[in-house]
């Protein structure tokens, strides 16, 4: 046998001879997956350089100790690996390994950077795994250093860890052998995860993620990658969702370190992948999934042009039912209990999540736990199978988001976070607001909807009042305007300032607003875009001081009783005008770049005379009101019932803020879990002034909508429509069933007035 083989050269047969990982790595380039090339430093060849240079003997006798005993383990590791260091390799396998890289620079037509990994193997059970147990060693360059790197690996068989592994398992280490793959790195310009069936429900499509720069980005969740969804059975691209890549992370030439840099401008939202590229890798995660027998979870690089595939391994979150399907949620043990935020059942492992550093931990699945979200969780969120919090209620940040995103999520369980402990195994209920004990059969239909998954057809039905839709984070826009919505009722831009990291009084006292502005029209851009000419009513700022506190230039926000009562929305950003003026530009912006489909929301209104002032400043700031569609939220009690005032004043349309008219009328903080039972908008409170204020503005030709999250109940729908709202702004994944709802409701109405016409 050979001292080195070329990766080409060997096949699933070749077991003991190049190991597993070896194998593998020739399988797939035989099956036509172009992973990195390279060579493999075979078994026979550290089995040779045991025996020619004599250590053999004294090799196996310093692991003859009591692996139990932590200094014994220790002097064998230590003695072990001197032994190897010391020892003279016989020349000739010297040499074959020196000239077999440079022929591998020779090929690549550079001296090139390699990886080179340990693939261990049993003499008599070949198949038996050692992974994880010895090293690998990245970024080798020169033949004396990749030299090097395989004796480290040869010494790595005899890490504490490995001869602890392998006395436990009963393999004599005699018959245990190293083969050393030496494997081309790849230094990705573009690079991502795909998932060769839909990870949560098995379908036939491929899942692909992608990001500039290397991998490691798109792994750990620290950018937020474009989406791209393949039809496996039709072989088409069925969407793409392209996202705002904020940072990348390359390799320094000179450090060879990997660094994280910002995404120049220009790619930041540029298409990373070609169609062709899309489509190939879906072709590839096709072969993988075949050979394999199961689904793959596949981490890819593309070269200069060429695709690599780096690594494939089963998916683990396509939960096949493990008991017997009679077995649904409703029979397990209760762990914890809260408020169903986020509709869907969803199982998987708990990971507790206490700052945004930690969501590396969230693997395509996971189920987050955590206090409560914040705007910089949100690209874990995305991978999240389900999302538990302690804290919150119906309108937190974790309810709003998840709903956007497609994502069960229990939010105010009040101990999530220390009765959940990370590893375990649970199922989430989002719509009863349950956590259960362990992993259960999920019934089809409770399934979410992947947020990522397929746009599916829709057939729609025309309702007179008209459907919309809520946004808050801007790169949900394409999904939002999939649901072929009649615009954007709500976008919320405080998301967008929350996930900036800066507050905007920083901007102004660093003399950066035009950067501020510049992020502004970006994120309304892109919603405003995709709706085009949809009308897309943006809500100007409505973040509460505590909210601020926690980012830079967040130091001096005032500590307040009741920050939900406090310095919010409209009355903040009418005493503090230089911000006000701000958001005013950035709409001038956008009309100016023709985007004349934006119109302007003020939030947690009370009095005419905020109204009066905005107009002032809107007016101060070139703004042509005629040219704007401008309205107000009804969100206070204030608001309601003195809306003639606003309708003589002059305004173009009103929204129930219902999430907020709730809690200012009942006395029920929104966010108080302790609270949370006495909270309905269904209270008759709360219809009798949306039944005010409806008759009031249709009265006097003012458009009226709803924003809250009442909007996207049924029940509070058909209500609507019978009292005679204008249109109603839903959440993404309630638009569908609304639109129903609305549509049968009108249909109800109409047989009803020919009856009693008759
Ligand atoms: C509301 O209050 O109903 C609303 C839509 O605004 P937010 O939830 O952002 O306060
Ligand atoms: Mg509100």
């Amino acid at each position: 046998m050979d001292a080195v083989v070329w990766l080409e050269e060997v096949g699933k047969e070749d077991l003991a001879t190049v190991g597993g990982k070896g194998a593998s790595l020739g399988e797939m380039i035989n099956i036509g997956v172009p992973v990195p090339g390279g060579f493999a430093v075979t078994a026979q060849a550290f089995r040779d350089f045991i025996t020619r240079s004599g250590i053999s003997k004294k090799l196996f006798e310093s692991l003859e100790v009591d692996v139990n005993d932590q200094a014994q383990l220790l002097k064998a590791e230590a003695d072990a690996k001197k032994l190897i260091m010391d020892a003279k390799v016989p020349k000739d396998i010297e040499k074959a390994i020196r000239s077999r890289y440079e022929e591998l620079c020779k090929r690549e037509g550079k001296e090139v950077f390699v990886a080179v990994r340990s693939s261990a193997t049993a003499e008599d059970l070949p198949t038996a795994s050692f992974a994880g147990q010895q090293e690998t060693y990245l970024n080798m360059r020169g033949a004396d250093n990749v030299f090097e790197a395989v004796r480290k690996c040869w010494a790595s068989l005899y890490g504490a860890r490995a001869i602890f592994y392998r006395v436990e398992q009963g393999f004599a280490h005699e018959k245990v052998n190293l083969s050393a793959i030496v494997q081309k790195m790849v230094d990705s310009e573009k690079s991502g995860v795909m998932f060769s069936s839909q990870p949560s429900t098995g379908e036939p499509l491929v899942v692909i993620e992608a990001a500039w720069g290397l991998g490691e980005a798109v792994v750990s969740g620290s950018v937020s990658p474009d989406n791209y969804v393949v039809d496996r059975v039709k072989k088409t691209v069925e969407s793409k969702f392209i996202a705002a890549k904020e940072i990348m992370i390359i390799r320094d030439p000179k450090t060879l370190k990997t660094v994280t840099i910002k995404v120049p401008p220009k790619k930041k939202e540029a298409v990373v992948l070609t169609e062709d590229e899309i489509l190939q890798l879906a072709k590839y995660a096709e072969i993988l999934e075949k050979h394999y027998g199961i689904p793959q979870d596949i981490e890819w690089g593309v070269e200069k042009n060429k695709i690599y595939i780096l690594q494939s391994r089963p998916i683990t979150t396509i939960h096949k039912a493990k008991k017997p399907a009679a077995e649904t949620a409703e029979s397990g043990k209760v762990l914890v209990n809260g408020l169903g935020a986020s509709p869907g059942m969803a199982s998987g492992i708990v990971r507790i999540i206490t700052s945004a550093k930690d969501l590396s931990k969230i693997q395509q699945g996971d189920i987050m736990v955590t206090k409560m979200t914040m705007p910089d969780m949100v690209p874990g969120m995305r991978r999240a199978g389900a999302i538990v919090t302690d804290e919150g209620g119906m309108a937190c940040h974790a309810a709003i988001v998840s709903r956007e995103l497609g994502c069960p999520a229990v939010v105010g369980t009040k101990k999530a976070t220390s009765v959940l402990k990370d590893g375990m195994e649970v199922t989430v209920d989002g719509r009863k607001g349950i956590v259960f004990e362990g992993r259960m059969t999920v019934p089809e239909a409770a399934k979410p909807a992947a947020a990522s998954g397929p746009l599916t057809m829709i057939t729609k039905p025309i309702t007179a009042t008209e459907i919309k839709v809520n946004i808050s984070e801007p790169d949900r826009a394409s999904a939002a305007a999939a649901t072929l919505a009649d615009g954007v009722g709500l976008l919320r831009i405080e998301h967008m300032i929350l996930g900036l990291g800066k507050t905007p009084n920083w901007y102004i006292k660093n003399e950066k607003t035009d950067e501020y502005i510049d992020e502004l029209i970006k994120g309304i851009k892109t919603v405003a875009d995709a709706f085009y000419p949809r009308p897309v009513w943006v809500r100007t700022l409505d973040a509460p001081t505590d909210e601020f506190r926690a980012m830079e230039g967040g130091e001096g926000e005032p500590i307040e009783h009741n920050p939900m009562l406090g310095w919010r929305g409209i009355r903040r950003d009418l005493t503090e005008t230089a911000h006000f003026r701000l958001e005013v530009r950035a709409f001038k912006k956008l009309h100016e770049m023709g985007l004349d489909n934006v119109g302007i929301m003020l939030p947690m209104v009370q009095h005419v005379k905020e109204l009066k002032a905005a107009k002032s400043i809107m007016i101060q700031e070139g703004l042509d009101l005629e040219k704007i569609d401008l309205g107000i939220m009804v969100e206070t009690p204030g608001a309601a019932l003195t809306i003639e005032d606003f309708i003589d004043e002059g305004l173009n349309f009103v929204s129930f803020g219902t999430n907020d008219l709730t809690q200012y009328t009942l006395a029920v903080d929104r966010n108080n879990e302790n609270v949370a039972g006495l909270y309905t908008e269904l209270h008759p409170a709360i219809l009798k002034q949306i039944e005010y204020v409806v008759e009031r503005c249709s009265e006097a030709g003012v458009k009226t909508s709803i924003c809250g999250q009442a909007g996207s109940y049924p029940e509070m729908a058909k209500r609507l429509v019978e009292i005679g709202i204008t249109s109603i702004s839903a959440n993404i994944d309630a638009v569908a069933v609304v639109r129903e709802t609305v549509a049968r409701a009108e249909k109800i109405m109409m047989l009803r007035a020919l009856r009693d016409k008759n």
